[in-house]
């Protein structure tokens, strides 16, 4: 069945692939099994589609996602049996389109990381009304893209896809390879050519294909979705691409997550990094399902996006008034961030400015800082991203658009380990001396 949409698909090219696919896929849609999830559905128009390997709307070229046949019934009950699944993301497995049984199969189990209570990052914020750090340093290949690769996973099963691949700024690369390497895919993943050496490493080791691109991610993405369209990429699932309203199915289980590990509680206030904004958006989705469900009191929340200075598309246009998220050329230590057009900016400025939240930004010394202030503080060591995340929470504060007042989660997606260059050239030894107690009393070090 996907041989033969992607065999149209090729023909026709990229924009009327979704119309061919569909027609192809209608019959074989009953022997997709991907759980509760039903339908496609277009963000923006509303018409729906068989489950199959699209991703955009063959009426208005709108962004499909998933829709669902979502559990009614008691609140209690659901919960109770999220409560006793496993420690980690298939626990929500009734509200992910993954088939019933998918946590017997081969894959790398992410999720339910910890959320910390950072009440020393608190104390230096002025935060008082509680203030959670949500660590997905934790995951398998130590950022969050292991959520969104293993819901892309069980769609590239069930669609018959052979290969995984993605266009990645670095941390899905490693996902994608290492997800792989554990499912039985062949993988072959796209990078630009200049990321961080502990990303290409991470994306090199688990011994699939790893191609450098020589240009930005931008150009790697569009390079990417060239290939979907043609025989070289046949039978190929690109996890952010073909196979990306799954894929950003995913994020919804940091939402999950939060609330749950709140005691079945919405945060008041997230504050969630900004790349191409599906993390964002889908966070938002999960909230909003909690809400219908019942699995939660239906209150407000406020979504905050946080972007890098030298990569700000969507911060400029919040900042604007706009609504249209103009590309940016990226520039910016915060390399797992650097989309300069990302696919989901204008939906991200929807959710910020219908919940009340903000967008904002901080240049790179700030980001510096802000790993630096989690680490001293909270003893968590985040990536670039991470300290985007809580150098923008800092400048929320200062700017009176985040209450301090009000529970706050922040997130942090990603490790330092993998971002070492971004602090080594500001961090280092306090002291290098000869193995001697009088050199240690030299350097003026002891309490
Ligand atoms: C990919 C990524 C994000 C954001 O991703 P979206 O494209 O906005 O969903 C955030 N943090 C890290 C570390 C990432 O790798």
């Amino acid at each position: 069945m996907a041989k033969c949409a992607m065999g149209k698909m090729r023909r026709k090219g990229l924009a009327i692939m979704a119309v061919h696919t569909v027609d192809t896929v209608a019959n074989a849609s009953s022997t997709v099994n991907l759980g509760p999830a039903v339908a496609l559905s277009c963000r923006e128009c509303g018409e729906r589609f068989d489950l199959g390997p699209i991703f955009a709307c063959a009426l208005c070229f709108g962004p499909l996602e998933v829709a669902y046949d979502l559990p009614t019934g008691d609140p209690e009950a659901l919960r109770a049996q999220i409560e006793a699944g496993p420690d980690n993301i298939w626990r929500y497995a009734p509200l992910l389109p993954v088939p019933a049984n998918v946590a017997e199969k081969p894959n790398l189990n992410p999720g339910f990381t910890k959320l910390v209570k950072a009440d020393n990052l608190a104390r230096e914020l002025g935060v008082t009304g509680g203030l959670y750090v949500k660590d997905d340093s934790g995951n398998p290949t130590h950022s969050f893209k292991d959520r969104v690769v293993a819901i892309a996973v069980e769609a590239a099963r069930a669609f018959g896809f052979t290969t995984l691949s993605c266009s990645s700024t670095g941390n899905l690369a490693g996902a994608v390879g290492a997800a792989a390497a554990r499912a039985g895919f062949r993988s072959c993943v796209f990078i630009p050519h200049d990321l961080e050496q502990g990303k290409v490493v991470m994306a090199a080791v688990y011994g699939g294909e790893l191609v450098g691109i020589e240009g930005n991610y931008d150009d790697v993405n569009r390079f990417c979705s060239e290939l979907i369209g043609d025989p070289l990429g046949e039978g190929w699932g690109f996890v952010n691409v073909n196979l990306r309203p799954y894929y950003g199915e995913g994020s919804k289980t940091l939402a999950y997550e939060i609330c749950e590990q709140l005691g079945w509680k919405l945060p008041d206030q997230i504050v969630i990094p900004i790349a191409s904004g599906s993390q964002l958006t889908k966070i938002d989705k999960g909230l909003q399902e909690l809400i219908k469900l019942g699995l939660v009191e239906d209150r407000p929340y406020k979504i905050f996006g946080a972007q890098a200075e030298g990569c700000s598309p969507v911060s400029t246009a919040f900042k604007a008034g706009h609504d249209v998220v103009r590309p940016q050329k990226p520039n910016t230590i915060a390399k797992s961030l650097a989309i300069g057009n990302p696919a989901d900016g204008p939906y991200v400025l929807d959710i910020a400015r219908r919940t009340g939240g903000a967008v904002e930004d901080v240049n790179d010394e700030q980001v510096v800082d802000a790993i630096k202030l989690l680490a001293r503080t909270e003893g968590i060591f985040a990536e670039t991203a991470g300290g985007v995340t809580v150098g923008v929470t800092r400048k929320l504060i200062e700017n009176g658009l985040l209450d301090p007042a009000l529970t706050t989660v922040v997130l942090n997606t990603g490790d330092g380990l993998k971002t070492l260059d971004a602090v080594a050239p500001t961090t280092g030894p306090t002291a290098t001396i000869r193995p001697s107690l009088d050199a240690f009393r030299d350097a003026g070090l002891a309490h």
